[in-house]
């Protein structure tokens, strides 16, 4: 199997751009696995930067500084070994998902994205996904046996509604998931009805703002809920700062740390999480978040971790209760996020901190289990 023998969904890079600039160095964070083809060059060169991990299926990959900072080649920064870095470092920020087909999907939370500069992420995404072509005929072979299993689980249960009507649902009621009150009705029934459609669903009450904030704080509390510094996602804000946000066991206070090259915590500040109030979208900020919304209803990944959680919770949710409850508490989450970064660093409450929380979020997003793969 080869580029030819399978289509690649370009459509989240086409007409995008992407460029790396000075200072950033986050995605160096992520240990780099080392492929089996590019050993040699690291056992020769550089051994005792390599090293084996400790995972189930052991993976060679470069050493980390201390063992848990940055990679050892980032110095002030810079890749000390660029011309020669591994082909996962090479993608960065794109990502190869393979589930029914294979899509290349962009890291908004490398801030390199946004710019506006840079190459055509297109053509970018061409080269990289040829010089994986190995790897992702591998994986097209297994995603295909593990969605058919996924389906047939899905009508053997008798939860499963068609993906594309799913999506174009969302398409047509993107303004419903950053509407507070229709974000409440939509949650609401994700949860009550035993199949839930976004036709009908009560509109102009008031939001039930407590429960909203509630949940907000849960949900992003979760996501954040640690003791290791290391394991909670990096947020790089616009100084190349690489902020982390961890909460207590208790979900009861949030502490913002700023992690140096070496992989040390610094505080920069502590907060009860029910100090921070959760702000009310403002019309532009709910037009970024729109967007986003849009391209979590194109990403095969997306859908991926939906059906992942369907698995997981073994197969009790109707599939369009999970696909629009997933997409709600994404919305919250964001919320609450941009509201977290506004208390500790003040990014204000408009499109610039709703861009602001995306790119704290999306390395999360594709993070989450999913049944297909990322290679
Ligand atoms: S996260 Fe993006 S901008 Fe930052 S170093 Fe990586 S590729 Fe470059
Ligand atoms: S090899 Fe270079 S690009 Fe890759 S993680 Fe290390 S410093 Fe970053």
């Amino acid at each position: 199997m080869s580029v030819a023998d399978y289509d690649v969904d370009y459509s989240d890079v086409e007409g995008r751009k992407a460029e790396c600039p000075e200072g950033c160095g986050m995605c160096c964070l992520c240990q780099p696995e080392v492929l089996p083809e590019e050993r040699l060059f690291f056992r020769e060169n550089h051994p005792k930067e390599l090293v084996k991990s400790k995972t189930q299926d052991p993976y060679f990959a470069l050493a980390l500084k201390k063992g848990r900072g940055s990679c050892v080649f980032l110095n002030d920064r810079r890749c000390g070994i660029y011309g020669r870095r591994p082909a996962y470092c090479r993608q960065f920020p794109y990502h190869i998902y393979v589930g029914e087909r294979v899509k290349v999907e962009l890291n908004l939370s490398c801030r390199g994205v946004w710019t506006g500069k840079g190459n055509d992420a297109r053509e970018e995404a061409a080269q990289i996904v040829k010089a994986a072509d190995g790897r992702i005929g591998k994986a097209v072979r297994e995603a295909g046996d593990v969605y058919k299993q996924f389906y047939r689980n899905c009508k053997d249960a008798g939860v499963m509604s068609d993906q594309a009507l799913l999506r174009s649902s969302v398409s047509d009621n993107l303004a419903g998931f950053t509407d507070l009150s229709r974000l409440s009705a939509i949650m609401e029934a994700a949860q009550m009805e035993p199949v839930m459609t976004l036709k009908g669903l009560p509109t102009g009450s008031a939001p039930d703002m407590e429960g909203l904030e509630e949940a907000a704080r849960s949900v992003a509390a979760e996501s954040m809920a640690t003791n290791d510094p290391l394991s909670v996602p990096i947020y790089c804000d616009r100084d190349w700062n690489w902020n982390i946000f961890m909460v207590d066991e208790s979900g009861g206070t949030v502490e913002w740390k700023v992690l140096d090259d070496e992989g040390d915590a610094i505080l920069k500040g502590k907060s009860p999480t029910d100090s921070i109030p959760l702000r009310p979208l403002s019309p532009d900020a709910g037009k970024v978040m729109e967007d986003y919304i849009s391209i979590l209803n194109h990403r095969d990944s997306f859908m991926g971790s939906v059906f992942s959680l369907i698995d997981y919770n073994e197969y009790e949710d109707d599939m369009a209760n999970a696909y629009y409850g997933c997409l709600s508490t994404t919305v919250l989450d964001l919320m609450w996020r941009a509201s977290m970064l506004d208390h500790f660093m003040g990014v204000g409450t408009g499109a610039e901190a709703m861009k602001e929380a995306i790119i704290f979020y999306d390395m999360d997003r594709l993070d989450a289990p999913t049944i297909g793969a990322f290679v």
